[in-house]
């Protein structure tokens, strides 16, 4: 560590440590003393966020305090794995990197540890990659240092049920106490011995599947399974462990994911993030009845950002909010997915592939054709409500597969990119004029057009 990242390391735990002991009383104190000791200028728009955060007392407010309900020790790691480590000292180093080497550098890496899983739910892009695949605990470790080197200090586990391999992925954590890891899981194998786990270690954090309340959810991933997810999020709210939900939006249960009600649920169960995605129709036996509608989804668009500015729980909508990562983010703009083959995807949706992690170095898989076919074509549209080159934009990617002779990593049923496209083109012609009315209408937030306030 140098010194300067010592110094800032240093100011970061101080801060920590004195808005520890009451943070209502402290918070604002340690912003009014942000605001004397630094230049005027300085992060001027991100410290007038804070400040009206916390002058407002609005629902931002309230998610911050609830982040001090948690075990103080899986609070402090955190802050420095997740605030420190991952954005601030890795956006740098990745930076660098980038610069450096010409290609994408991603701020996480997601992976399956496995390709089993105890359930089998309709549409899930997992189901279709055969049922007895693994990344050894020594390729995963290995994929972290060489992730370390670049600035990655973020790791999001994927499926395959990621907790099938509880032991391997306690044990990384162990490993590298230094970084942050985030797993999808259906929550069905989140127990009382497991929990105990997390807070040992402090360093891993669940992001639970919910498809909707009961019905909704059952039917898609079987019965009983709500019931499960309910017990696991008791049992982590009740040991003070951080944890999301992860939802996918269909033309069935858009409805239920984004009513108030199942919003309200949610925050009560003690979940402090849900991430949303846009069902897609991935796979031969593919689902494509399940795409939502042009209205369907202008309606979730415009749910989840008016619940944004009204209850406590941090949302991401990937599929709406392009415009806050400036597009697509896959092939290492932000993010890659190494299968449990160890095949390196753009992303969990995208099954095309040039490299595999078993004979190359994760640098050389970020320079892997299609990788730098992403690299060099992204953002794939301007309108950020048509961020990508399959969904919405299902010519680029057809292209950039056929160039680069990028092969499907579905091992159980091979898809070619024009089958999968074929599915998407009429979607996303319906879309166009939606979402062209839709960027019309934004005003632009940070990061986007005007730089006005949106909503
Ligand atoms: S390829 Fe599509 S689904 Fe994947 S990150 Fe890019 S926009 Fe999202």
């Amino acid at each position: 560590m140098g010194v300067r990242e010592s110094v800032q390391n240093f100011a970061i735990n101080q801060a920590l440590k004195y808005i520890e002991g009451n943070p209502e009383e402290n918070i604002p104190k340690l912003m009014a003393l942000v605001d004397k000791l630094m230049p005027e200028g300085w992060y001027a728009a991100q410290r007038g966020a804070v400040r009206n955060v916390i002058e407002e007392k609005n629902n931002w407010y309230q998610l911050i305090l609830r982040l001090y309900e948690l075990d103080p020790g899986v609070r402090k790691a955190f802050f420095q794995n997740f605030i420190f480590n991952a954005s601030l000292k890795g956006s740098a180093i990745q930076d660098e990197a980038k610069k450096r080497e010409g290609c994408n550098v991603p701020w996480a890496i997601l992976l399956d540890p496995t390709s089993a899983c105890n359930l089998h739910c309709t549409g899930c892009w997992a189901a279709e990659y055969g049922n007895r695949l693994n990344l050894s605990l020594e390729t995963i470790d290995s994929i972290i240092r060489q992730g370390k080197e670049l600035g990655v200090y973020m790791y999001i586990y994927t499926g395959g049920e990621p907790l099938v391999r509880k032991a391997d992925l306690i044990r990384l954590c162990e490993m590298h106490p230094d970084c942050e890891f985030l797993s999808f899981t259906n929550g069905t194998l989140i127990d009382e011995d497991f929990c105990k786990e997390m807070l040992r270690v402090r360093n891993f954090v669940p992001a639970i599947s919910l498809e909707g309340f009961e019905d909704a959810n059952d039917s898609r991933r079987g019965q009983g399974i709500y019931k499960k997810v309910r017990h696991a999020m008791e049992l982590l709210k009740a040991h003070g462990l951080p944890f999301g939900v992860s939802t996918c939006y269909t033309s069935r249960n858009y409805a239920d994911i984004t009513s108030e009600e199942f919003f309200d649920m949610m925050i009560d169960s003690g979940v402090l993030f849900a991430w949303f995605f846009h069902y897609m129709p991935v796979g031969n036996d593919a689902a494509v009845e399940l795409l939502p509608t042009p209205e369907q989804r202008e309606a979730v668009y415009e749910r989840i950002r008016a619940f944004r500015s009204t209850k406590a729980i941090f949302t991401m909508d990937f599929q709406n909010d392009a415009q806050y990562v400036g597009g697509c983010i896959a092939c290492g703009r932000n993010y890659l997915h190494i299968t449990a083959m160890g095949d390196g995807d753009p992303c969990v949706f995208i099954h095309y592939s040039n490299c595999n992690i078993h004979d190359t170095s994760l640098l050389d898989a970020l320079k892997s054709p299609i990788f730098m076919a992403y690299h060099d074509n992204q953002p794939f549209n301007d309108n950020m409500l048509r961020p990508c080159p399959m969904l919405e934009n299902p010519e680029r990617l057809r292209a950039m597969v056929k160039e680069t002779g990028a092969v499907n990593t579905d091992y159980e049923s091979i898809e070619s990119v024009d089958h999968l496209c074929d599915k998407t083109t009429p979607y996303a012609e319906k879309w166009k004029p939606k979402a062209d009315e839709l960027w019309g209408a934004c005003k632009g937030c940070s990061g986007c057009k005007n730089g006005a306030e949106c909503r």
